[in-house]
């Protein structure tokens, strides 16, 4: 770790601040960030203030990697802002995601304009950085010789092992955790009544084709999700009212009519992109958000738009690209198809044994050894040459090619030795999380289906923004998992286990029009990914916010440096952020080492 070089000073009421009111720097090196303004990198400035402040914070990021620095070296901050709404602090949210803990001294100015018109927002910096840059210390003695490094034993990891091998190269998989699978996990419940999956739960057996073979492969029983009956609508103000699967939920005919014409819009613009090679200036330099309202969205309108991010990703519209979210959608067909439980959709199938039974067949097809569990990699140093040795634990690993698959975020955890280039530093450093956990709650009888209810249930006020039946008849499990998100979900992870149990319940009675439904309740259980360092405090997949795609291109992330080469699902072109993503992610990666490889063709620099 580089030594750190700012401290805070804090008084007694202001540790609570996400800011501090003064810090102490002992730099070797100051740097000086002239204002940063929200614009494109060709100088295009969106309408919407948030989106500003989206931009002019990935302007700042891209210069503190460029001088070799982080966020952390930051010791202060200036905030220009025009027209300054003091009621309504929208920058302090973004800042402090920005931020993610590290609290430099800030200073606010509330200016009645900035030098250009149509500038709503500037931001300037001062860093302090240590004397001498910390040096990289050389990893000991290989231990043992392979020619492919896999780092993660997700689906990704796996699947890249499963090519690798049958090209007839060696190879290792290092995983962090004692079990494979990553953020697919399958607990078996207590009283043998079927599995429950923490993690990803939905399959299709079409446009899915790896995740369908898997199925097939490793015998794994689908259960096919529940769209008979009706679904529910909860609205502002927590009124319900059911409406069938497939429709759309009882508004009056003109607020149906905008909905309709906001959802098919999304669709439009997202089949005009290529998944691959995303590019629309336009759709990036603003929030998801800021496009919908800009395009006439009414409140009804967003508060969907609202349940489809927070659903999809923990996010809030106004954290996320227009054109990350489209794009998103576009990888899994559409979001139609995306957000669709019926058939060729994103939840058409859920699998018996739980989908962790994708992993654990995989990684038992793979030769004894291949998979080394209890091995986090913590360094990856490429000498320039033929070989890239890895750190992972007590042992050394040598190899001509390494795979990483590990979720952006904890890319910033593992030292590279080169760094990673600038432009994938600044990409991975804007990948970030929303709030989102599966609240599984389990009944003694499938109620809501006795009340002609299939269980699906979207919310604008919360807690569970969505609400879906996850039920396995043949074991007589009755679940109804409930997708705790975005803002409603960080509020309800703030409370008790007793309270987000009550809040929940309370949240199912009124939806399904239950009394007592306590009566009915056998035990809630979940999974905090956002606590959980191997997924990268978060899941299910991480977002860009506005200006990173457009700036960097939709390869970014993807593009390999020298012989280190990137999947997981993140990187992936079609169902990004899903299993089927994972897969295809590690198949291509596989291809790129393969025939790299076989060329006798080594380093890309
Ligand atoms: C709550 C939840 C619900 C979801 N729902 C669905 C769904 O219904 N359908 C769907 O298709 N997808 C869903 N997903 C997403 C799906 O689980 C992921 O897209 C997929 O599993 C990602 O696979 P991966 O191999 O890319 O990454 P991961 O599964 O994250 O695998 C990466 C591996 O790297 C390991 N690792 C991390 N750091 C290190 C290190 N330093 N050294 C060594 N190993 C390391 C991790 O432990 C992990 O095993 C969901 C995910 C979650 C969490």
């Amino acid at each position: 770790m580089p030594p750190k070089t700012i401290d805070t000073i804090d008084l007694s009421n202001t540790t609570a601040a996400y800011y501090a009111p003064a810090t102490v720097a002992n730099p070797g090196k100051l740097i000086h960030v002239a204002g940063q303004p929200g614009s494109t990198k060709d100088g295009r400035v969106p309408e919407d203030y948030e989106s500003q402040i989206h931009l002019a914070l990935l302007n700042l990021r891209k210069i503190i990697i460029a001088a070799g620095a982080s966020i952390t070296d930051i010791a202060k901050l200036t905030l220009l802002i025009v027209d300054y709404p003091s009621t309504n602090r929208k920058h302090a949210r973004h800042i402090q995601r920005f931020l993610a803990g590290h609290r430099p001294a800030i200073t606010l100015i509330p200016v009645p304009q900035l030098a250009v018109p149509g500038w709503k927002f500037e931001i300037d910096a001062v860093l302090a950085l240590p004397a001498a840059p910390a040096v990289l210390t050389p990893l000991p003695t290989v231990d043992e010789t392979v020619d492919v490094v896999i780092i993660g034993a997700g689906l990704a990891g796996l699947s890249a092992a499963q090519d690798v091998i049958k090209s007839g190269l060696t190879c290792v998989v290092l995983e962090a955790r004692d079990r494979v699978g990553g953020k697919t996990w399958s607990q078996p419940l207590e009283d043998g009544k079927g599995t429950v999956d923490l993690g990803a739960a939905w399959i299709n057996d079409t446009n899915q084709s790896r995740m369908y073979a898997l199925a097939k492969r490793y015998g794994a029983e689908l259960i096919v999700q529940n769209t008979g009956g009706n679904c529910v609508l909860q609205d502002f103000d927590g009124r319900c009212t059911p409406f069938p699967y497939g429709e759309l939920p009882n508004f009056d005919s003109e607020t149906q009519r905008k909905l309709a014409g906001i959802r098919d819009m999304c669709e439009a613009d997202c089949q005009a992109l290529d998944t691959w090679k995303p590019k629309d200036t336009t759709l990036d330099y603003q929030t998801f958000e800021s496009y919908l309202l800009s395009r006439g969205a009414d409140d009804v309108a967003v508060a969907t738009a609202t349940v489809w991010t927070r659903a999809m990703l923990g996010v809030e519209p106004r954290d996320i690209s227009a054109l990350y979210f489209l794009n998103y959608c576009k990888s899994g067909g559409g979001l139609l198809q995306m957000r669709s439980d019926r058939k060729d959709g994103g939840q058409y199938l859920r699998v018996r044994q739980g989908t962790q039974v994708f992993a654990l067949g995989l990684a038992s097809s793979l030769p004894e050894g291949v998979v080394r569990l209890n091995s986090p990699v913590q360094a990856v140093a490429q000498d320039g040459g033929r070989s890239v040795k890895v750190q992972a634990g007590g042992h050394v690993y040598a190899a001509r090619k390494v795979i990483t698959t590990v979720p952006g975020p904890v890319l910033k955890a593992i030292a590279f030795n080169p760094p990673l280039p600038p432009a994938k530093q600044v990409w991975i450093d804007s990948l970030t999380y929303g709030y989102y956990t599966k609240a599984m709650m389990e009944f003694k009888s499938p109620f809501w289906a006795e009340k002609g209810f299939c269980g699906l249930a979207q919310s604008f006020i919360g807690p569970a923004s969505v609400i879906r039946d996850t039920c396995s008849p043949a074991d007589k499990k009755y679940v109804l998992t409930c997708f705790m998100a975005g803002g409603p979900g960080t509020e309800w992870a703030a409370l008790s286990t007793p309270e987000r149990e009550t809040s929940l319940l309370a949240q199912l009675e009124q939806l399904y029009g239950v009394e007592d439904i306590k009566k009915e309740f056998k035990q809630m259980l979940t999974y905090e990914w956002v606590h959980d360092e191997f997924a990268g405090w978060g899941c299910p997949c991480t977002s860009l916010a506005p200006g990173v795609l457009d700036t960097l291109g939709g390869d970014g992330l993807r593009e390999p440096c020298g012989n280190l080469h990137f999947a997981g699902t993140e990187t992936a072109g079609e169902w990004k952020g899903y299993m089927e993503g994972a897969v295809r992610s590690g198949e291509r990666a596989a291809a790129e080492v393969v025939k790299d490889l076989r060329a006798g063709f080594v380093s890309r620099l």
